[in-house]
Parts: structure tokens; C-alpha cells; sequence
């Protein structure tokens, strides 16, 4: 199309400018979805709002797609290539908290964005406004899509967006995740598989006529016995994990049910798929042993993240351009005051201001993500950026507390641009995206994709 390595350029220059002159419409959007703090499945006003903004900059917005009112899909443009952005911005039980650099939450118990998940949605949005701006300045061809990912911290939405075919026809699909750190990512995540298990008993008078009674709890107990013997035979990447939702209500009456809630997780799916048969043998034998009855249903089974090396050149490459969040001497001594209430927190700055080079092996993280299952289907490209004090748990009051701020937000408008660059790269270059397809194809290799879920399941809506 006679695009030259000059005009991409001028034209990533126009996409950084674009993400800079809409600082105030970036913050606004990010505080605004960081106070509804809404939570998984029901991101009703933060999926709107995003919806809207990209649907008054001219994206054509589907809504309520896969099943899910609240995953949506927006595209730009026409023809091919299709490189699609990725949003989240689903929000955590317990983690209300203000802005504030002590523990303070807005709502006692309320959800609170303690995975960073506004600036997530406000940056992956403002990447793909920033790309369409930046294609159509310069006469690029082609489509960027925004897809609205709702449920990530129940490992749902992409899934079953997946399962629906939503990410089809995608080239590359973007993404990154708020962190103490910039950087493109080089990674592999953990496969996972939720499952729950209920079992049937005979409720009794505990002490009056014990023997008429049979305890679901009893078999609850015995097959949390059962896995937690099972633990010594298995390979040391696997996570074995559980709650127990019902242990029944009172003790003088022989629980009639009884529920236990497991996580299965390991490097690869197919290991996943062993360890779940396994469990849910050990659970029929503990129905056995208690005379009751047990029944199980997995809500969701998401796959393990494959690399792209390609993808984390590039995205490299337009960190690099873009530069670092540079953080002022008020958001370093704000950070400081956060990193005093972290007992562990790592040596070295309060906030990380660099951008780490990409490791030259696939870093293997311990947590899951339902990226892992459109990285099965197309090439991933990925980063993370600084939006939080350094060594903020996962999770935490701390990174709630950054994220509804100007750190949130410098680190929001580092990775809204490389994604925009990124994106723009790949618009543009038929090479980049036959590699990144190639470097997915040995690394993905032959293996089936299997997915517990059953097929006439739809998500777990609230
Ligand atoms: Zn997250």
C-alpha cells in the first residue's frame, strides 16, 4: 500500500500525541470506572462507558456478546489485517480503599480495583482510539478491534468469548496488565480448572438417631483427605487448591449437604485434565465411604498463556520509543508511603521507572489467565507497565489505592501507547505478523484444545 518505515513512524508519533492530548478524558474515564468498582458479570456502567467511548469515535459496537451482557466488541475500519486490543475491568471483593497511602476503604468490604482493572479498560480503549486515529490520519487500511472482556478474576469472560468464536478472524490480539513494572512480556501462565462439588446426605438428629443420618460433609472431609494424599504423586508445577463453601449449619443435625469448591492448576492443560479426573474419582470414592451422593460441575477451564517472542520484540521496541512513565518526586513519595505498609517489599526504588528487557527465556507465572485461551488460537502480544508502588501484593488495598491516581494513570498512558505502536506495526507490516503467526506455530505445536466445560454451558452469570 506504499506505506513507507517513515510514514509508520509519523504516524506513531501522531497515535503517542493522540493518548497525550486526551489526558483529562483518560483520567476521567479511569476514575470513574475505578468508583463504580463494579463486579465480574455485572460491569453493566464500566463496559457502557468504554462501549460509548468508542462508539462515538466511530468503532461499531456489538454489545452483550458470548452470552455475557457485559463483554462487548468493538471494531474500526475495513478488510484485513485485524488486530484486536483486549479490555478488562472487572473489580475485587474487600479492596475498597481511597486514594490514600493508608488503608482507608471507601465502602467497609466493598469491591474496590485492587487488580488495577480500571486503567486496564481506560488504556486498552484509549490505545485502540489512538491506533484508529493515528491509521486514518495516514491512510492505513485494515481494522482494529476493542474486545470488552468482562470476568477476568473469575477466569470467565475470555473463555467463553473464545468458545464463541468472538476472537475469529483476529491476526494478533493485544493486551498488557497493570504492574510494579514496564516491560514487554515474555511469559507462560498456569492451565486452571474450577470445579465444584456437592454432596447429597441424610439430614438426623446428631446425637438422638445419628445412624439415620448420613454427613455430605463427612464426604467433603474424606475427599479433601483423599487430595491432600494425592498431592505427593503429582508433578511439582501442579496447584491443588479448595474452600469449602457448606459444611452444613449447626452441629446438632447431620449436614444433608455439604459443598467444596477446587482450583486444579498446572504448566500445561493436559496435566489439568489428568489432575481433574483424578479429583473427581477421589470425590465418588468419598461418597462411597460416606453412604452419600456426589455431583460436580466445572465453571470454567482456561488454558495456559503461549509466548510470542515476535510479538514481545515488537511491543519492546515501542516501549523503548514511547519511554517510561516518569514519575514525579509527589507520586515517588506517595509510592514511598504505600511501600512502608508492604512488610516484604523489595530493595530499590518506590517506584520503577524503567523499562526491563526481554528475558530471553518464556518467564513461567504462577497465576492463570484467560488470555492463555485466545493465545491457543492467534499470536498474543503483551506488556505490562508500572501503576503501583513497588512490591504491591496482588491483589491488594495498595494497588487499589495507586490505581485510582496519577500513578495508575502515567503507567496507563505508557502502555496505551505501545499498544497503539503496536498495533500500528502490525497494521502495516505483512512481515511482522507472518513472523509472529510463525513463532505461534512452533510453539503451539499440534496439541488439541480441549475444554472441560460442557458445551450446552453457558458463563456463570450472576
Ligand atoms: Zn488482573
Amino acid at each position: 500500500m506504499g506505506m513507507t518505515v517513515l510514514d509508520v513512524e509519523a504516524a506513531k508519533s501522531e497515535a503517542i500525541a493522540y493518548v497525550d492530548s486526551q489526558a483529562d478524558a483518560f483520567r476521567e474515564t479511569n476514575r470513574t470506572i475505578w468508583s463504580f468498582a463494579e463486579p465480574s458479570l455485572l460491569e453493566t456502567r464500566s463496559a457502557a462507558l468504554l462501549a460509548d467511548l468508542l462508539e462515538r469515535n466511530g468503532f461499531a459496537v456489538e454489545r452483550g456478546v458470548a452470552g455475557m451482557p457485559t463483554a462487548f466488541v468493538a471494531t474500526w475500519g475495513a478488510g484485513e489485517p485485524l488486530i484486536g486490543i483486549m479490555a478488562e475491568y472487572d473489580a475485587l471483593p474487600g479492596l475498597s480503599q481511597e486514594a490514600a497511602a493508608e488503608q482507608r476503604p471507601i465502602v467497609s468490604g466493598g469491591y474496590g480495583h485492587g487488580c488495577g482493572h480500571s486503567v486496564f479498560g481506560t488504556a486498552s480503549t484509549f490505545a485502540a482510539l489512538a491506533a484508529k486515529e493515528a491509521a486514518e490520519k495516514a491512510g492505513i487500511s485494515g481494522r482494529i478491534r476493542l474486545y470488552g472482556c468482562p470476568a477476568e478474576e473469575l477466569l470467565v469472560g475470555k473463555v467463553f468469548m473464545q468458545r464463541d468464536g468472538i476472537f475469529d478472524g483476529a491476526d494478533v490480539v493485544l493486551g498488557w496488565h497493570p504492574s510494579d513494572r514496564t516491560g514487554a512480556d515474555f511469559i507462560s501462565s498456569k492451565a486452571m480448572v474450577s470445579v465444584r462439588f456437592t454432596f447429597h446426605g441424610v439430614a438426623s438428629h446428631a446425637s438422638a438417631v445419628p445412624h439415620r443420618g448420613r454427613s455430605a460433609l463427612d464426604g467433603v472431609e474424606l475427599m479433601n483427605v483423599g487430595v491432600n494424599y494425592m498431592r505427593e504423586h503429582i508433578k511439582e508445577d501442579a496447584r491443588i487448591h479448595y474452600v469449602i463453601t457448606n459444611g452444613g449449619v449447626q452441629p446438632n443435625v447431620v449436614p444433608p449437604t455439604a459443598k467444596v469448591w477446587y482450583y486444579v492448576r498446572a504448566d500445561k492443560h493436559r496435566d489439568v485434565e489428568e489432575y481433574v479426573a483424578w479429583v473427581t474419582r477421589i470425590a465418588e470414592a468419598a461418597a462411597m465411604m460416606s453412604q452419600t451422593r456426589v455431583e460436580w460441575s466445572i465453571d470454567t477451564d482456561c488454558h495456559e498463556q503461549i509466548p510470542n517472542r515476535v510479538l514481545a520484540d515488537a511491543i519492546d521496541r515501542n516501549l523503548k520509543l514511547v519511554g517510561s512513565p516518569g514519575f514525579d518526586d509527589e507520586e515517588r513519595a506517595f509510592a514511598e508511603r504505600i511501600r512502608q505498609t508492604i512488610p516484604d517489599a523489595p530493595e530499590g526504588p518506590a517506584l520503577n521507572d524503567e523499562i526491563e528487557p526481554v528475558p530471553a527465556e518464556p518467564r513461567l507465572v504462577k497465576g492463570s489467565t484467560d488470555i492463555g485461551d485466545v493465545s491457543w488460537f492467534a499470536p498474543v502480544g503483551h506488556l505490562r507497565a508500572a501503576t503501583q508502588a513497588n512490591g504491591s501484593p496482588g491483589h491488594s488495598w495498595q494497588i487499589t489505592a495507586c490505581t485510582g491516581m496519577s500513578i495508575g494513570e502515567k503507567g496507563g498512558a505508557v502502555a496505551a501507547k505501545a499498544l497503539a505502536c503496536t498495533a500500528l506495526d502490525l497494521l502495516t507490516s505483512g512481515e511482522l505478523r507472518r513472523q509472529a503467526w510463525a513463532d505461534f506455530r512452533e510453539r503451539r505445536g499440534a496439541e488439541e484444545y480441549t475444554l472441560l466445560i460442557p458445551k450446552d454451558q453457558g458463563p456463570p452469570l450472576p
